[in-house]
């Protein structure tokens, strides 16, 4: 199984209602494994969260705006990598991951409310976490925990400036 290099590309973000589900798209991918996240919409606001968060608790994740999706796709095909659509419609995750994790560069992209058709046809995969509808965060975070086998769990993040330690009761923090 080689190493994965995963990148999140969220589309279809609207600056004025989805501010708060962008950067837990980007938080999520961050937690469970991912690089980085393009974002095809200009906010700097959410590349502020993110990078306060990355600053304060480590590891090396980037958050990029005003990525053209469609460029952002054609380029990382052309280095090799595969492009992962999450969306209820495709072929359900446990029917596809043994195609997908072979393969070393995997692009992640998740929409917001309707996601041109168009996606569909430029995917490598159309993945579906079930075939119910749910939300952007659920899918990746599902998605990324069977491509890691649950190994993203127990990962350390270096620089940080805080960590916890895991406690039955109460919050226990180091500030480092
Ligand atoms: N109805 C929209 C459409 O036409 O694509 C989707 C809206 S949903 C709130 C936003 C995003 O969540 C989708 O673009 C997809 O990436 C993700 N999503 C929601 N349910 C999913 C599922 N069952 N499997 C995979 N991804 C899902």
């Amino acid at each position: 199984m080689p190493a994965h290099e995963v990148v999140v590309l969220r589309i279809g973000h609207r600056p004025e209602r989805d501010q708060r589900v962008t950067t837990h798209v980007a938080l999520t991918g961050r937690a469970l494994g991912a690089c980085g996240m393009y974002l095809a919409a200009s906010d700097k606001g959410v590349v502020q969260s993110v990078g306060d968060v990355v600053e304060r608790w480590g590891g090396t994740f980037f958050c990029e705006d005003k990525v053209s999706w469609r460029t952002c796709i054609k380029d990382w095909k052309a280095a090799g990598g595969v492009v992962v659509h999450l969306t209820m419609y495709g072929l359900n995750l446990p029917d596809v991951m043994g195609e997908i994790s072979p393969h070393a560069k995997i692009l992640v992209v998740v929409g917001a409310e309707k996601v041109p058709g168009e996606m569909y046809g430029l995917a490598d995969f159309n993945v579906a976490v079930t075939g119910q509808p749910h939300s952007e965060i659920s899918s990746l975070a599902l998605f990324l925990d069977h491509l890691f086998s649950g190994t993203e769990l127990i990962k350390v993040y270096p620089d940080a400036k805080i960590r916890i330690h895991p406690s039955r009761a109460g919050k226990q923090t180091e500030e480092l």
